[in-house]
């Protein structure tokens, strides 16, 4: 179990049905029991498993789901069916839940006792055809879900219960998640734009803004004292050049800026219990800053990066559907080694084929994906309505590969692309003094480009090394939205054939619905 998750449990239904008589159903309890002990023992996942007995009648059923879309520390349900259990008496309670759902389709006994086998096994080991009686009504019910088939005892099966446990963890917290916007969508820009409205029906997420004005009222009960102090922690925790801590020195005046934004982001995020947010280096307030010291002297990108570390959702540019990505990034990965960050494809690199894209922004990369230590640097930025120096952290980015996602909004859904991509050695760029990483798009720079451009992708992703594609299935499963997956194996042909399928699918899905 990861500590992170520690309030979270999925729960476990078995279903049965009273036909082989009481004495079975007590057998199938206690081999429940045991296997959810297995699998809480295993130490491959990383969300407690609580059993909550045999379901026997449609009434148990509904009962079971019913307590558990309402038990807030339930994010997701896993059944098996040890027996034949009458599909119909799932309906009503499939109908109830409407968290993540996992149909785990094991068996008890693992290899058949070919001599010993009687009519009394059987009745303790029939979920070769009960799954199929059960799966059979989610299919008809067009029912969302995940199928994980394997014996619970092996760590390959069970992996994929894990991927499944942090994605409904995700879930979860998106469901009670604000994003806060100071200031709106840069502006004109489209693709980081979408229904607001639509995002918080089918993805959990409240959007809202705050004008700089009320920032500012946070920004002014910060105090000199605390900002001391954390530009002490900033310089405890990076590397940097010692004549940034002269205090007379224009560095350690900006240094100091970036810590009273930091603080002041962070009194607004906790006030608002907010777990996300934007900026836009054009709104950063109407205060003269210059000459009275009231207000941001620039967009707090220091600030950016280090809230993104803790697990604050970021996008630039106002660009709210990134900020929501990156959190439930951030919060699947959770325990997880390598790191994650909010991107921007920022220039092309074509070297063969080695042909690469450049990954930054001007200020804002997280620092979780920092090869080595991060340096603090002040620099001028000339974008945006200040134009003038400001403190960053500087690095590369690991090597290896990993994934970047984004979610567009097609016009009456919400489409995830999810592009595999391999990090390769970044070089620091002394005259851009920004942090970034250097991917290869798979299967290559032409057609991981072109997939992604003929997909709408944004400019903008939330990328992770530590995530397979098998996490962004079981998202878009859960949320019901399209997924288009760019992998070593995809073809232009293929991918526009999807794209074209997809069109029509979801158009059938939602006049069927
Ligand atoms: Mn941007």
């Amino acid at each position: 179990m990861i500590k992170a998750y520690e309030n979270h449990e999925v729960w476990f239904v078995t279903g049965a049905q009273l036909l082989y008589g009481g004495d079975a159903v007590v057998q199938v309890d206690s081999h429940s029991q045991k296997m959810v002990d297995g699998m809480n023992e295993s130490g491959i996942l990383p969300i407690k498993v609580v059993y909550k007995g045999t379901s026997n009648s449609s009434k148990e059923v509904l009962d079971v789901m019913t307590r558990a879309e309402s038990d807030p520390k339930c994010v997701g349900v896993i059944t098996w069916m040890h027996t034949f259990s009458p599909a119909k008496m799932w309906i009503h309670g499939m109908q109830k839940l409407r968290k993540p759902l996992l149909h785990f389709h094991t068996q008890f006994n693992e290899e058949i006792p070919w001599d010993e086998m009687d009519m009394d096994f059987m009745n303790l080991n029939q979920s070769a055809h009960g799954d199929r009686e059960y799966a059979h009504i989610l299919a008809r019910m067009r029912k969302g879900h995940k199928t994980v088939v394997g014996y619970w005892k092996d760590a390959k099966t069970l992996e994929h219960i894990a991927v499944w446990q942090r994605v409904a963890a995700a879930w979860a917290d998106a469901q009670d998640c604000l994003i806060l916007r100071f200031g709106d969508q840069m502006n004109n820009v489209a693709v980081t734009d979408g229904d607001k409205v639509e995002a918080e029906m089918r993805l959990g997420y409240h959007v809202d803004y705050m004008p700089f004005s009320e920032v500012m009222t946070y920004f002014e009960q910060v105090a000199d004292a605390d900002v001391d102090a954390l530009v002490k922690t900033y310089f405890e925790e990076y590397d940097h050049c010692s004549k940034i801590e002269d205090k007379e020195s224009l560095e350690y005046k900006k240094v100091w800026n970036s810590a009273k934004a930091e603080l002041t982001l962070r009194a607004v995020l906790t006030a608002k219990g907010a777990k996300g947010f934007t900026t836009n280096f054009d709104d950063l307030g109407d205060v003269a800053v210059e000459s009275t010291g009231k207000g941001f002297d620039q967009i707090p990108g220091l600030a950016s990066q280090r809230l993104m570390a803790e697990g604050y959702g970021f996008g630039a540019e106002g660009d709210w559907k990134t900020a929501a990505l990156y959190r439930t990034v951030w919060y699947m990965t959770q325990g997880l080694p390598q790191g994650c960050s909010f991107l921007e494809d920022y220039t092309l690199n074509f070297d063969g084929e080695k042909s690469a894209i450049l990954q930054s922004h001007m200020l804002e990369i997280c620092p979780m994906i920092a090869e080595d230590k991060p340096k603090l640097e002040v620099h001028h930025l000339g974008i945006g309505v200040r134009k003038t120096p400001t403190a960053r952290l500087v690095f590369t980015s690991k090597q290896g590969s990993g994934i970047a996602a984004t979610i567009v909004d097609m016009g009456g859904r919400f489409r995830l692309i999810a592009a595999d991509v391999e990090c390769i050695k970044s070089k620091p760029l002394p005259k851009l003094p920004v942090a970034s990483a250097l991917w290869i798009p798979q299967p290559n720079f032409e057609v991981g480009a072109a997939a992604w451009l003929i997909a709408g992708g944004t400019h903008h992703s939330a990328f992770s090394y530590d995530i397979t594609p098998e996490y962004w299935e079981d998202y878009a499963e859960i949320a019901d939205i399209e997924m288009l997956h760019i992998s070593k194996d995809t073809t232009l042909e293929s991918f526009k054939r999807d794209v074209r399928i997809n069109e029509i699918y979801y158009l059938l899905n939602k006049a069927l619905k």
